[in-house]
């Protein structure tokens, strides 16, 4: 059994296992951002649930550029609302 790693969602505060959240990373190197990079992008992270709920608080009061030190664009956004309905 793989030890579960909890992170804490930006959206409700709750700690979930990660493996069930969608990662945002911003890359330290490149200042790009990446939604569930994979392991080779290193950077500033926060994770979120794959819920409407959490994604939308995520972008009230910006609280997601905040955390991530960056912003974000309406395509990234888009790409979010998305992302949990695929
Ligand atoms: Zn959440």
């Amino acid at each position: 059994m793989t030890k579960e790693t909890l992170r804490k969602c930006i959206g409700c505060f709750n700690n979930k296992n990660c493996q069930t959240m969608i990662k945002i990373t911003r890359e330290s190197s490149s200042g790009k951002i990446f939604i569930n990079p994979n392991s080779k992008i290193f950077g500033r992270s926060v994770y979120l649930c794959y819920n409407d709920l959490c994604i939308a608080n995520s972008f009230k009061k910006n609280k997601l550029a905040k955390f991530l030190k960056a912003d974000l664009t309406e395509e990234l956004k888009e790409k979010l609302k998305t992302i949990h309905k695929e």
